[in-house]
């Protein structure tokens, strides 16, 4: 690889470095490609944004940028490209001039990306995110599967939800295929994570109603009063449902009644339902 070179920048910040890696075997990569591993996002704090729109979408909405890789074949064809690139070494962030083939091996997929992000993982408090009157904030129970918490991101973001917790043992949702699923919502909402017992503590300072839903709920889900008050909407994990502390903790627990054969819906799609319904009446065309 290319010894560094540094671009001159009028901001007051260091610019980043620039480099060209083309080799897979390059440590660099080996340390971005780690970030697929949830330890090692754990121990850096750091996480992958795949594409160009996404890592667009993220230093719009202001979250911080350590490394940006970008297509060494597309970069003297595309202004976007070029113009993201001087923002992120403006910004002290390093930019990689990669090869398709390093491109291909960091998020594993054939038809490499023209750009992939190293970014730092922000969180929130619970406490912080309060939905106003008429506002739902969405609790997710022991969520397992990246696709299904991705979709619920990219829903609540959709409906204005005021955040997302994460309670308990739940997926990473900095993991490729939570951020994947999220479409950039992942940048747009806040998310919280805390154990069951800081949840319900939480839970006990709560002004508003909270709702659970539950397959032994016996209140339709449309009938709360979902503009009346504020909303804290607790869905329960993909297998077992909602924990019996939490379905213990709720005002109400409701069910989506169905009928078929279908013993239950999808977590996601009970989830977007729940929003949409809660979400009403701040929804206009
Ligand atoms: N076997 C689990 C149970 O009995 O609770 C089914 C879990 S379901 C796949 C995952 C979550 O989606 C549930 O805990 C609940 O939050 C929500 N859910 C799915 N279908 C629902 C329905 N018809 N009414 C209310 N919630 C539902």
């Amino acid at each position: 690889p290319a010894a560094p070179r540094r671009v001159r920048q009028p901001e007051t910040v260091a610019p980043g470095r620039v480099k060209e890696v083309t080799s897979v075997s390059n440590p660099i990569v080996k340390d971005i490609r780690n970030l697929a591993l949830k330890k090692h996002r754990e121990d850096s704090g750091l996480f992958l944004a795949e594409g160009l729109k996404l890592c667009i979408d993220a230093l719009e909405a202001g979250w911080r940028i350590r490394t940006l890789l970008v297509s060494r074949t597309l970069l003297p064809e595309n202004d976007l490209l070029q113009r993201t690139a001087a923002r992120t070494v403006a910004a002290g962030a390093d930019l990689i001039e990669a090869s398709d083939k390093v491109l291909a091996a960091i998020s594993r997929r054939d038809n490499p990306q023209s750009a992939i992000g190293v970014f730092e993982q922000q969180t929130s408090r619970v406490e912080a995110l309060a939905p106003a009157k008429g506002g739902v904030l969405v609790a997710l129970d022991r969520v397992r599967d990246p696709g299904n918490l991705g979709t619920i991101l990219r829903t609540a973001d959709a409906a204005g939800a005021a955040g997302v917790v994460l309670v308990g043992d739940c997926v990473d949702p900095f993991s490729l295929e939570a951020v994947r699923a999220t479409m950039g919502s992942i940048f747009a909402v806040p998310v919280a994570r805390c154990d069951e017992a800081a949840f319900l503590r939480f839970r006990q300072s709560f002004r508003g109603q909270v709702v659970g839903t539950h397959m032994r709920g016996t209140t339709d889900f449309r009938a709360p009063d979902y503009a009346a008050k504020p909303t804290l909407l607790l869905m329960g994990n993909e297998q077992s449902g909602l924990s019996d502390a939490l379905a213990g903790a709720c005002d109400t627990l409701v069910r989506i009644p169905q009928s078929g054969r279908a013993d239950s819906l999808n977590l996601a799609v009970a989830t977007a339902l729940m929003i949409f319904e809660a979400r009403r009446g701040g929804l206009t065309l």
